[in-house]
């Protein structure tokens, strides 16, 4: 497979939706990145690296951290990690308080806002360190130890984050918070302001693409079962009230985040990262959705 070559056709097949959309301004900070760039990056199981654009540019990870935390927590409690929080694709925005209310405090699963701040609790409740050790299995994912934190992003976040404030609130009164409000927040936020260009991503989502070696980082070990449900919680709520078009349009277990990331997975084959700002009204990367819709229909590789 000529993955440079289809790169190379998809980038002007994209152009024309360079302006198209808009960067996240709710998080102040994120306001200020340029928001007509392009990257992608794949890495194959193999140890390729086929990229095109703007790769090597740092941006704000944002919920495609959920990945990270998830595969945390399911490491360390298994199953028992879904009496806190569902795996039902929620069909609302990403930041509902309406739908958390509904169901009294179990949020509908991992990758929206409620869900993740669960995971950030249970983090905190769980790590000797948190903020170290998350970085550090971040880092060993990544292969790369400088990928880090951007505290002004999450103290931006925090100053803003009325509805995330709201919805950990709400958790803690239905009885899913174990640590104190301003404590889960301040790391919830801080996991979602990692740094990361697309090789680094891409690079960290390998071994969720990788069949053949056993998921080992640090102190985080998945088997491969726990890796294929990861994959597919990605597949059903990676990207919220989108995740039924992106499953019809691209076909990969994907997260994506505001920073306008989204790192996806063709099982067995290769980890793919985009970061294109400008978003849908879904909060979803425009020129990322697209290039992953293209890469699956040329390839003809998709999980479908
Ligand atoms: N930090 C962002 C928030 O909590 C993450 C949302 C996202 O990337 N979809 O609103």
């Amino acid at each position: 497979m000529d993955y440079k070559k289809i790169l190379e056709e998809i980038a002007v097949e994209i152009e024309p939706l360079r302006h198209v959309g808009r960067q996240a301004d709710y998080i102040p900070a994120l306001a200020k990145v340029n928001p007509d760039r392009f990257g992608i990056c794949i890495t194959t199981t193999d140890g390729d690296v086929i990229e095109w654009g703007d790769v090597s540019e740092p941006f704000s990870i944002q919920s495609i951290t959920k990945v990270f935390s998830l595969s945390m927590c399911l490491s360390m409690l298994g199953e028992k990690l879904w009496s806190r929080v569902g795996k039902e694709p929620s069909g609302a925005a990403f930041n509902s308080l309406i739908q958390l209310e509904l169901d009294r405090g179990i949020p509908r699963n991992p990758f929206i806002n409620a869900g993740a701040i669960v995971l950030a609790d249970i983090l905190l409740s769980n790590l000797a360190d948190p903020e170290k050790d998350y970085l550090d299995f971040v880092r060993e994912l990544a292969g790369d130890s400088h990928v880090d934190y951007d505290r002004e992003v999450a103290a931006s976040e925090r100053e803003k984050g009325y509805i995330n404030a709201a919805i950990a609130n709400m958790l803690k009164y239905y009885e899913n918070l174990d640590n104190d409000i301003e404590d889960v927040l301040h790391f919830y936020f801080l996991q979602c302001s990692v740094r990361m260009d697309c090789r680094q991503l891409s690079r960290s989502f390998l071994p969720f693409a990788d069949r053949r070696s056993e998921f080992l980082f640090g102190s985080v070990r998945l088997t491969a079962s726990q890796v294929k449900r990861i994959n597919a919680v990605m597949q059903t709520c990676g990207f919220y009230n989108d995740a039924g078009e992106y499953s019809y349009l691209v076909g990969l277990p994907g997260k994506s985040g505001v920073g306008g990331g989204i790192g996806a997975v063709y099982p067995g084959r290769y980890a793919v990262a985009t970061w294109s700002p400008r978003l849908n009204e879904k909060g979803n990367s425009v020129m990322g959705m697209k290039a992953l819709e293209l890469l699956t229909t040329y390839t003809r590789e998709s999980i479908f």
